[in-house]
């Protein structure tokens, strides 16, 4: 925290330092641009970040985040609910809804698994998947994790733990570069990657 700015502009510029990829130049940048902004803007900005507390809440059927108790995918009647798309993370559903192939449902893991950050089973939405496979009969469960080592480490585990459900389990064709990232594949390679996907 630099001492020769006053104390509510260090600590914002410390909040936003906190940011992922955020170092404190670009945060002292953030701050400089916020404080020169109209009384409405930053009472915008303000309440949006109090509505990460007040509204946002956590599907209880997939995990994802939802402005109510259920999410709007796991909602939508029209979806079918006995495929399940297996992610990690909120950003990699938003890139599989955009390719608007996918008519399944999620779950979202949380994660992935990671010893050297202790991320071991018991810290990812695992148990929760069973028990909904089992709950809804589902028929195929699509592990669409990234192509890194964690992600294969994690659809392995996967697939051990969901075999005796007796229920089909399949991965994300190999289109997507290894060491890449869902969220940042196109939409023409999501969609291949969905469509070409095989049993493991
Ligand atoms: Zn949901």
């Amino acid at each position: 925290m630099r001492q020769h700015y006053s104390e509510s502009i260090s600590k914002l510029i410390s909040y936003f330092s906190d940011l992922p990829g955020i170092g404190p130049k670009t945060a002292e940048k953030f701050v400089f641009y916020l404080v020169k902004q109209n009384k409405e803007y930053l009472q915008g900005f303000s309440q949006t970040i109090s509505d990460l507390i007040d509204r946002i809440k956590i599907c209880s059927i997939c995990h994802n985040y939802s402005e109510k108790s259920t999410c709007s995918i796991c909602d939508n009647s029209k979806r079918n609910k006995t495929v399940i798309c297996v992610v990690a993370r909120p950003q990699d559903i938003a890139a599989l809804e955009k390719t608007h192939e996918y008519q399944g449902v999620y779950h979202m893991l949380g994660g992935v698994l990671n010893p050297l950050e202790e991320v071991t089973p018991d810290k990812l939405n695992i148990t929760q998947l069973l028990e909904r496979i089992k709950k809804d009969k589902s028929k195929e469960i699509i592990l669409a994790l990234n192509p890194d080592i964690e992600g294969e480490t994690t659809s392995l585990y996967l697939k051990k733990t969901l075999q005796p459900l007796n229920v089909k389990i399949t991965r994300l064709a190999r289109g997507l570069p290894m060491g890449s990232d869902l969220e940042y594949a196109d939409e023409v390679t999501l969609t291949n990657a969905l469509k070409g996907r095989r049993e493991i």
